[in-house]
């Protein structure tokens, strides 16, 4: 998963591309970077590995002038942990300089990557991004329009996209919606960015998101709309408003917080427990999710768990040797709220249960009578390729394990989790959404083998 901010005609872009991409840190801790374009179009560029905040400083945003900015956070899906995939992507191509940032997998990318290499492309990332800038370089268009579109058409899968050539800024949205992005107004300038959160940190005025299949060009400002792209059956990511987005966002038209209460209500209609103390979440993403749970049931909430914010997402470290030990780094329990009772435990999604099992640990370490844990999601059964970092099906708890399996290994007392409708409910009806997730319909196919095989080697791996 990733953040993008595009800036156009704002005095100082990098430095409001750089508060965009704090805002929008939780879609990507890996690497991150900004391209700024000054009036003569000359790029400058800091990317590196690590936090938004580890990579800039007052320093180096002194290096980066200029009124048109490009900003990405990045969170590996396809390809490795390396520079060589930190974007945004710059190049040079006929059009001129183009710079590319890209939230989203996209579903072909391995047989696009081989069929560019047999023509002698050369690849310097393993990243998907990298080949839709060979796609717009090698398009034979009329003009800068054209060459991004025919692009775009021989891409499968989920795509969110800034791309600057010049000094123009154009965004697209695949023509499934997978991702979100959206406009905002900033003095006399444009912004964009993938969730709303970022509008607020830039002092900017939301106009509008995307919709699928959008393509529009932002020149000096002003936004010009162009010919939409493909349209294909809409499938917003639900696991954007279950788990991914921020809850001070708003995205698919949906506020992110209001989603998550009701799916808290949801689940606690579904699946009450009946007698017990205390209900509390697994901070953050769950917060809201108790809250609901809490409002529906009356069942009393507290803040039984605390996170400690300076460690990052557990899900990000990359062994799992490793995984295990920041679980204990990131939650402490909190023994006043949780001794001697009948605790319901609220949280996102179940993934691999080895966050859970050593949350569980916990709470009964800290003195809790019951522990009843609730999910404000279906089982997760299957990968997301469509830009979401799930692990493959055999390390995904819920796709190998049967129910009373699961509960035994995580320790809990009762198990419960939000059915596929209780969820398509409390995202609400304006919206059609990918959940393949949870239900196992993709509404892109996807070659597994092929697909995975991405991860394995930084530099074109599946070529072999
Ligand atoms: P686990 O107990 O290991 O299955 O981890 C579940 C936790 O991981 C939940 O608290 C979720 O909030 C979180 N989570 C779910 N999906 C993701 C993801 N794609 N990236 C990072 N964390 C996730």
């Amino acid at each position: 998963m990733c953040g993008i901010i595009g800036v156009s005609a704002v005095p100082d872009a990098g430095r409001v591309a750089y508060l965009g991409l704090y805002a929008l840190q939780h879609r990507g801790q890996e690497s991150c970077g900004i391209v700024t374009l000054d009036q003569s179009t000359r790029p400058h560029v800091q990317r590196g590995m690590g936090l938004v905040s580890e990579v800039f400083n007052e320093e180096v945003l002194g290096t980066l002038p200029g009124d048109v900015a490009v900003g990405h956070t990045r969170y590996s899906t396809s390809g490795t942990t390396v520079l060589a995939n930190a974007q945004p992507s710059l190049v040079n191509y006929r059009g001129g300089l183009l710079t590319l940032a890209h939230n989203g997998d996209l579903t072909n990318a391995v047989a696009l990557r081989h069929e560019l290499v047999e023509q002698g492309a050369i690849f310097s990332s393993s990243s998907d991004s990298e080949v839709i800038v060979h796609l717009i370089a090698r398009s034979t268009g009329p003009d800068v329009e054209h060459q991004i579109r025919v692009a775009l058409e021989r891409v499968e899968g989920a795509y969110s996209l800034i791309i600057s050539v010049g000094r123009d800024i154009y965004a697209a949205v695949d023509g499934r919606g997978f991702r979100p992005l959206a406009l905002a107004r900033l003095g006399d300038g444009i912004v964009v960015a993938s969730e709303s959160c970022a509008f607020d940190l830039m002092g900017a005025t939301k106009l509008r998101e995307l919709t699928p299949g959008e393509f529009v060009r932002i020149r000096n400002g002003v936004i010009h709309n162009l010919a939409p792209l493909p349209v294909k059956p809409v499938s917003r990511c639900v696991f954007e408003l279950v788990y991914f987005s921020r809850p001070d966002s708003t995205i698919f038209g949906e506020s992110v917080d209001r989603v998550r209460r009701q799916l808290g209500r949801e689940l606690a209609k579904e699946h009450p427990a009946p007698g017990a103390d205390v209900v509390f979440s697994v901070p953050d993403s769950a917060n809201a999710m108790a809250l609901g749970f809490h409002e529906e049931s009356g069942i009393k909430l507290e803040y039984g768990l605390i996170r400690n914010h300076y460690v990052g997402r557990t899900f990000i470290t990359p062994t799992q040797a490793l995984r295990v030990a920041k679980v204990r780094i990131k939650f402490n329990p909190v023994r006043e709220v949780i001794e001697g009772k009948r605790v319901v435990v609220v949280d996102d999604s179940l993934v691999r249960g080895t966050t859970s099992k050593g949350l569980v640990q916990m709470i009964r370490g800290a003195g809790a009578r019951e522990v009843h844990l609730r999910l404000g999601s279906p089982p997760i059964t299957g990968p997301c390729y469509y830009g979401i970092d799930t692990p493959t099906r055999a390390e995904l708890i819920a796709a190998t394990h049967s129910h009373e399996e699961i509960r035994d290994y995580l320790g809990v007392d009762t198990l419960g989790y939000l059915s596929l409708e209780g969820m398509l409910r409390a995202a609400g009806t304006a919206n059609r959404f990918c959940h393949a997730c949870f239900s196992g319909q993709y509404p892109v196919p996807v070659d597994e083998a092929s697909d995975r095989s991405r991860h394995l080697s930084p530099l074109a791996p599946s070529l072999a």
